[in-house]
């Protein structure tokens, strides 16, 4: 299957993978990913539970992702998923 590709710099060809989905259940809410991602793909989520308020973050705006990865890089709880798209 053929994947959306891109070029490096100097011309070298790369396959962007792309954020797929952040696991809830691992999130700690720390917010390393949401400053690092310059497309504003990933947003915060506030639960109300009774007496404390629990952050996780979710895919916001998948369609902007470029695929670097940079917030998998940051995640100290390894809840990213990532994959190639189909071209
Ligand atoms: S870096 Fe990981 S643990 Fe921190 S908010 Fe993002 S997904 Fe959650
Ligand atoms: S892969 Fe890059 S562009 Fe996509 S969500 Fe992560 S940091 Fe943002």
């Amino acid at each position: 299957m053929a994947y959306i590709t891109g070029l490096t710099r100097d011309r070298q060809e790369w396959t962007p993978q792309f954020l797929k989905a952040i696991d809830e259940d691992l999130c700690i809410g720390c917010g390393r990913c949401f400053k690092v991602c310059s497309h504003d793909v990933i947003g915060p989520v506030e639960l109300d539970e009774e007496d404390s308020a629990k952050m996780y973050m979710r895919v916001a705006n998948p369609g902007r992702c470029i695929g670097c990865q940079a917030c998998g890089r940051t995640c100290s709880k390894k809840a990213f998923s990532f994959e190639p798209v189909p071209a």
